[in-house]
């Protein structure tokens, strides 16, 4: 056993290698008392700008809200319909639905769990006004054919890059772009456990296109842009100042932090890769991975009839040695109370529905010793080997 608790991510430990930095940063902050709006929210967002590569980023309070102020900004109306991935967090299919828009879904490449783009056409109709891209776990969806069905159709393609931000997608033609900056708006958040991540919410929108950033910061400051004249139906959503200070010192890490878990994930890619039970994460051709996530596909041999179960117990002995693991999703869209009945599923969502059933997130993050990573795999394997039949 190993003295330290392993986690999924260590917040704690980040924060002490990075210490001086970000008391100091925060510290300027608390002296000078501008919790909002501070000179630093500026700065951090034209940091951001610059390693994205594009030239507007808007702050905004989390990666949730974002979502939210791109569709309004993009004008979409009641009964317009928005297509999402089927496997993925709730955000997207979230506001789609609270802005009286209707989410369609649609089913993923179990590869890369990302949305399948050979599976978009099918479910457009005239109503079809936007695709919301969600790059998962760490790499790009395929956004070239994303792109080119989109112009077709005339549809907008929002990038949700919560979980992918410094990945890249390089295109057929030899270009290459940053996640987020593809689409007419990307967004994302600075949850403490993202990539980007600051001590509390936070979110951003990034766009190319000088009118949008415009409408996007008067949305997010209640549809004003002179204060108290307000000219849109807006929300309030704002980056706090102290979140902004910790990002942009966090932010010249980002590139080391990356390298950080891409080493991780190497090793598990090279110790898992013979073992039989499990399918591992694939590496798209296209894309950068970042590894937000490591999650692999649990394919158990012998009798399992099934794998969720099979998944519990393997999760339960895991945990009573030490180590946690995750389900990221345990539930596709199709599947939640909450849309079932609301969602259009114009092709069917299998790779979804069985993804939900098998997927497993091993524990990856920044500060990850070679002692624990060993220990986990060890561990993982050994579990394997004692339950096949
Ligand atoms: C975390 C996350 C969000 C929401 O971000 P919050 O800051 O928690 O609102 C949206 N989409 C994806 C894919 C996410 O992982």
């Amino acid at each position: 056993m190993i003295e330290k608790q392993i986690q999924m991510v260590d917040l704690h430990g980040q924060y002490h290698r990075l210490k001086e930095e970000i008391d100091a940063a925060m510290q300027t902050v608390i002296e000078s008392s501008v919790f909002i709006n501070g000179p630093q929210v500026k700065a951090f967002s034209d940091h951001l700008a610059k390693y994205l590569d594009i030239p507007y980023v808007v702050p905004c309070g989390n990666g949730t809200d974002a979502l939210q102020i791109a569709l309004m900004a993009l004008k979409l109306q009641p009964g317009d319909e928005v297509i999402v991935p089927a496997f993925t967090y709730v955000a997207a299919a979230e506001v789609i639905a609270l802005l009286g828009l209707t989410p369609v879904l649609v089913d993923v490449d179990p590869h890369t769990y990302n949305i399948d783009p050979r599976k978009i056409e099918e479910s457009i109709s005239r109503n079809t006004k936007a695709i919301i891209a969600v790059h998962l776990f760490g790499q790009s969806c395929d956004m070239e054919p994303i792109l080119k069905i989109a112009g077709m159709y005339h549809l907008y393609v929002v990038e949700d890059n919560a979980q992918s931000i410094g990945a890249e997608y390089t295109f057929p033609d030899g270009r290459v772009k940053k996640t987020g900056t593809m689409g007419i708006i990307g967004t994302t958040s600075f949850f403490p456990s993202k990539p980007l991540a600051c001590y509390g919410d936070g979110g951003a929108l990034m766009t190319s296109d000088e009118e949008l950033a415009k409408r996007i910061r008067m949305i997010a400051n209640h549809g004003q842009e002179r204060k108290y004249h307000h000219k849109l139906i807006g929300c309030n959503s704002r980056l706090d100042t102290l979140h902004a200070a910790v990002l942009d010192v966090k932010l010249k890490h980002i590139d080391e932090f990356t390298a950080a878990r891409q080493a991780v994930a190497a090793k598990y890619d090279e110790a898992l890769a013979s073992c039989g039970q499990l399918i591992l994460p694939r590496k798209s051709t296209f894309s950068t991975h970042v590894y937000h996530q490591y999650t692999v596909r649990l394919k158990p041999s012998g009798d399992v009839t099934d794998t969720a179960k099979y998944r519990e117990s393997l999760q339960a002995s895991l945990k009573e040695k030490g180590i946690p693991t995750m389900v990221y999703y345990p539930l596709p869209l199709q599947a939640q109370e909450a849309y079932k009945w609301m969602a259009r599923t114009p092709g069917n969502m299998d790779e979804a529905a069985r993804l939900s059933q098998c997927v497993l997130s091993l524990p990856i993050h920044t500060e990850m010793t070679g002692e624990e990573l060993e220990y986990i795999i060890d561990t993982l394997l050994k579990e394997l080997q004692d339950r096949k039949m």
